[in-house]
């Protein structure tokens, strides 16, 4: 059977420079099939790693702030306890005891003798105080990580490092769930399609001489055959002029968007939200074009890739 491949098309939105460089961008970022991303559980990984690195963090800051102020309370211990003047009491006993010792050798009265010794007494239990409080203001108390384990810097960070790389996997299991299936991409048009024109250099169709850069693929098919949304998301564009005739540009995340050209009739308007493979136009051969073909652009980034990257 006769293959009927279209003349390709020519439009005036492939002159502006493209770039390839970050087509493997889409596969990289797009890749993981949403089925086996199970969001719930890594929302559920991602709170009980918040209360983690909450307690770590509570605990960090308590252990540093505590330590800080046992150290302060420790070097005013100490001075405290250099005040302590153990030897003027020291020498007093010393008088009392070398006067008892001479009460002995005259005949002091029993009375005398008791007044001293009490006097004696009072002073050993003075310094026997002194010398307590001297050893208690001296000795350290242990400090708070002592008693309670300690935590590290490092280990603050990791756990908040956690919470962010948990973060981003959902974000990404998110946005891969939302756009729909990619491995095994159907075609953008129903039924078969031949590609009349790749993305990249090309000789200029209209003047048959040049160089010009096309900006996406062309995909040759009959008047009305339906054309498809190649992923879930939101029409930002449809609109008609003269180089793209009715067009459809569908925005699939922030930084992903598909350009459907050269329609013959729309099937859906701005701010629509569309399911993968929804009818979005049908084949024509509008705007600057030499044949019924759909042109499809892929922007990654702002940046024009080539959407062949995402039928391999
Ligand atoms: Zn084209």
């Amino acid at each position: 059977m006769k293959k009927i491949i279209f003349i390709t098309a020519f439009i005036l939105f492939g002159c502006v420079s493209v770039s390839a460089a970050t087509s493997d961008d889409i596969l990289e970022k797009y890749s993981i099939k949403p089925k086996t991303v199970d969001v719930e559980a890594l929302k559920e990984k991602l709170s009980q790693s918040y209360k983690d690195y909450g307690e770590l963090s509570d605990k960090y800051y308590k252990i540093t702030y505590l330590n800080n102020a046992e150290e302060l309370t420790n070097v005013k211990r100490e001075r405290e306890a250099g005040k302590i003047d153990t030897e003027k009491c020291m020498l007093e006993l010393k008088r009392l005891s070398d006067c008892l010792d001479a009460m002995v050798n005259v005949d002091a009265t029993l009375e005398e003798l008791e007044d001293v010794e009490d006097q004696y007494r009072e002073k050993v239990k003075e310094l026997n105080e002194l010398m307590t409080l001297k050893e208690m203001l001296n000795s350290k108390v242990p400090h708070f990580s002592e008693n309670t384990g300690n935590v590290s810097y490092d280990e603050v960070d990791g756990a908040l490092k956690e919470t962010e790389r948990l973060k981003a996997e959902i974000g990404n299991a998110v946005i891969k769930e939302d756009i729909g299936e990619l491995n095994g991409l159907k075609s953008p048009t129903q039924g078969l399609f031949n590609i009349t024109s790749k993305f990249g250099n090309r000789t200029d169709p209209i003047t048959g001489s040049g160089i010009e850069r096309h900006s996406g693929l062309d995909l040759a098919a009959p008047k009305d055959t339906p054309v498809l949304a190649l992923f879930k998301g939101t029409v930002i564009a449809a609109d008609y002029n003269s180089s793209l005739g009715n067009y459809v540009i569908i925005a699939h995340s922030s930084e992903f968007q598909t350009l459907y050209a050269h329609m013959n009739s729309l099937n859906v308007k701005k701010n629509d939200t569309v399911n993968q493979y929804d009818t979005i136009g049908f084949v024509g051969t509008t705007g600057s074009s030499t044949g019924y073909h759909l042109h499809l652009g892929v922007y990654i980034n702002g940046v024009k890739s080539d959407p062949e990257v995402l039928f391999k």
